[in-house]
């Protein structure tokens, strides 16, 4: 996977202290991006899925953020890791300049996975003109911090029509 950088206890990027691991590549393109260099997946440095675990692992009380960039850009690896963040326990948010509406149209298998696996989504590009510094967690109003917990049915059912394609 193509990462741009990985920060350890953060406080800015959901709940509690958070690793967060930013992936480069970016179709969005907002106006006032805080990381125009991440758009292009090309500055970013490879890391296998266990390079970036041992960072995930390093301390057992930090839970974590997939920003970017945009996540989903590299989705059918990110969601194997995902996978395995799960199993250690961890809480995971993401950050995507996609809506929820967007993902779950798509009925991509590794989208849907990413989904399942993660607990907290935070939807939507960045909007300049909706930028507001009082929000917690997300830097303009149009964004929205969804609780991925309520959209599992409808993501097994995606998932269960997928496979009978
Ligand atoms: S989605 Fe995020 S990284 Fe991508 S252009 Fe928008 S603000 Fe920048």
């Amino acid at each position: 996977m193509k990462v741009m950088n990985i920060i350890h206890d953060s406080v800015v990027d959901g709940p509690n202290l958070r690793t967060v691991i930013f992936f480069a590549g970016c179709p969005h393109f907002c106006k006032g991006c805080h990381n125009p260099a991440s758009w292009n997946i090309k500055n970013g440095t490879e890391m296998t899925k266990a390079e970036i675990l041992a960072e995930v692992e390093r301390n057992p009380l930090t839970d974590i953020t997939l920003s970017g960039g945009e996540p989903f850009f590299q989705a059918k690896e990110v969601s194997e890791l995902t996978k395995d963040i799960k199993k250690l326990g961890k809480n995971i948010w993401i950050y995507s300049g996609y809506t929820i509406k967007e993902l779950l149209a798509t009925k991509d298998r590794y989208y849907l996975e990413m989904l399942e696996n993660a607990d907290t989504l935070v939807d939507g590009k960045f909007m300049l003109d909706k930028r507001d510094l009082t929000l917690h967690f997300r830097g303009s109003s149009n964004q929205k911090v969804i609780d991925l917990h309520e959209f599992q049915s409808e993501i097994a059912t995606l998932k269960t029509d997928l496979d009978y394609r």
